[in-house]
Formats: structure tokens, C-alpha cells, sequence
């Protein structure tokens, strides 16, 4: 063993940037806790399993960590970025409505325009924080990336998507899932007791593709909306609210919501058998499949 780690040691090259930065971006994360029920776990192509949420929640059980790679790591990096310099340079128009927390205190700022100046020390720069909706009904939860004013009578939610500069060009409509997940924000926000909801336009959000290129597309629009630019790196769709088609999504996540609630006993699952590619997967496959929790709510039916 000993051998085997010399030799590793010396296979690691002394002088590369590149490997440094390798290193230092692989990692792994613990998974987000089963005790929030995310909108964007519901939409999913393989769908929310009600019975692992309800069984994660009797055995304690732990989600898995995620293991990012450093490609990875980069991608997501550079939509954060992104997407913070949009929210800011919505905040320079003092029409983003966030969470904004002071760099150096941490005060934190809730539901308004940043702030000139923390009211707790002072200091002139914060970092936004998503705005989140949870149904009063199914207790599914949305992080809004940006909640603006547009002269409306309420705010719009706005869904930021930074994508690659080849697909940017390609698109031609919002892509299915963002569409999707977005019917569903619409549906949360409504149904959220939160007064601030209440502000938000629960009719029709907005979904803003960024470019990760400058020169996204040539764009005619910009020329009769007398600004001299030719490329546009923007992209917007309007998208309306439409509860039917989200139905099957805020029904399973009601099904978890029952189950905490003690109004009905435990969920049957998806997986036909323990050998399933979905049960692979499975943080509580074992508790699941060992007839110590036998199905009692056929919510399917
Ligand atoms: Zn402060």
C-alpha cells in the first residue's frame, strides 16, 4: 500500500496549473435533505418517488453525496456567475426584488430592491438570495432566481438559463423542462401563503436564455426597438400558467405532504423490482424492499 502510494505521489505533476485546478474542483457535496420537497426533484424525466420522501423520513435515512467532476464543477460555476451578474445588473436598474445579504455581516435584507447600505453596518455590496414559494397545498418548494418589477401591477418571476452559445442559436422555444418547471413555479407561487406571493404575477412568468457566448444571435428586434446593437446574447419566452399540466406533479408531492401529516400511511413506490434501474439508485432501496414497510396508501389508483 505504501508502494502503491509512492507511486501515485509520483505520477502527480509538480509544476501544472491545470492538475492544481483538477484537484481542487473535484469534490463531493452531501445531497440535498429529503426534508424539503424541491420543484425541480418533481420534474425529473423519472418523477418523484413519494415513498422514498416517506420512508427517508421513518429510518432517518441519509441522500447520497454527489460527486461533482471538475467539468462540472466549471459549468455550474459559470450559470452562477452569470446569473448573478444578471440579477445585479437588474438591481443596478432597481428593479430586482431579492434576499440580499450583506458581504461583510451578513445581515440579511428580505423581499426588496438591494439596499444602498446595510442597515447593520454600513457597508455598499451584498450577495442576492433566491426568493421561495411552498405550496400551502402540497408543500413543494420553488427557488425563484429573479423576481422583477416591470411596470405591471405585480412582479414577474423570471427563470434564468445560461446555455451554450451552439444551442443558444438553435433555440427556438423555451425546452421542454424549463417550460414544465416553470408551469409549476407559477402553480407553487399561487399556492403559497406567504404574503409576498401575493405581490408575484401568478399568470405568466418569464424565462431568460443567456447566451455563454457574447454574440449569441443576429436579432432584427433590437434594431426596431431603436438600440444599435445586431446580436442579442438574450433570448425570453412568456410562460403561462397551466395547472393541468402539472397536476401529476403536485399530486405526488401531496402524497408526501399527507404522509407527514399523518393523514395517510405509507405510500406505495414506483419500483416493480428491488433490481430496477431506479432502485440502483435508491437511498433506501434496502429499507424498501425489506417487507418491514408494506405498502398502505395506493396513491396510483
Ligand atoms: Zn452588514
Amino acid at each position: 500500500m505504501v508502494q502503491f502510494l509512492k507511486k501515485m505521489k509520483d505520477l502527480q505533476p509538480k509544476h501544472s496549473v491545470k492538475y492544481l485546478l483538477h484537484k481542487h474542483l473535484n469534490s463531493s457535496s452531501p445531497g440535498r435533505p429529503f426534508s424539503r420537497l424541491h420543484a425541480s426533484e418533481l420534474t425529473k424525466p423519472e418523477g418523484l418517488c413519494p415513498r422514498m420522501y416517506a420512508l427517508a423520513d421513518i429510518t432517518h435515512a441519509k441522500p447520497k453525496d454527489e460527486w461533482l467532476d471538475a467539468s462540472s464543477a466549471m459549468t455550474f460555476q459559470i450559470g452562477r456567475d452569470q446569473e448573478k451578474n444578471i440579477v445585479h445588473w437588474f438591481a443596478d436598474m432597481d428593479k430586482a426584488i431579492c434576499h440580499w445579504k450583506c458581504i461583510a455581516c451578513g445581515t440579511l435584507h428580505e423581499f426588496q430592491p438591494r439596499p444602498t447600505a446595510c442597515k447593520t453596518c454600513g457597508v455598499k455590496r451584498f450577495d442576492h438570495k433566491e426568493i421561495r414559494f411552498e405550496s400551502a397545498d402540497n408543500s413543494a418548494s420553488c427557488g425563484i432566481d429573479m423576481v422583477v418589477g416591470l411596470g405591471e401591477p405585480k412582479y414577474r418571476a423570471v427563470e434564468l438559463k445560461t446555455i451554450d452559445k451552439e444551442q443558444f442559436k438553435e433555440l427556438k422555444a423555451p425546452l421542454a423542462e424549463h417550460k414544465w418547471r416553470t408551469e409549476l413555479y407559477l402553480r407553487l407561487i399561487s399556492e403559497s401563503d406567504h404574503p409576498f406571493a401575493k405581490k408575484v404575477n401568478t399568470q405568466v412568468a418569464t424565462i431568460l436564455y443567456v447566451s455563454k457566448g457574447g454574440f449569441g444571435c443576429a436579432d432584427d428586434q433590437l434594431k426596431k426597438w431603436g438600440l444599435y446593437d445586431n446580436f442579442s446574447p438574450f433570448k425570453e419566452f412568456e410562460i403561462k400558467r397551466n395547472d393541468a399540466s402539472v397536476e401529476s406533479l403536485a399530486k405526488r408531492a401531496k402524497v408526501v405532504k399527507d404522509f407527514r401529516d399523518g393523514k395517510v400511511g405509507m405510500p406505495a413506490g414506483l419500483c416493480p423490482t428491488a433490481f430496477c434501474k431506479r432502485a440502483g439508485g435508491c437511498p433506501v432501496k434496502s429499507q424498501c424492499f425489506s417487507g418491514e414497510y408494506p405498502p398502505e396508501y395506493d396513491w396510483k389508483a
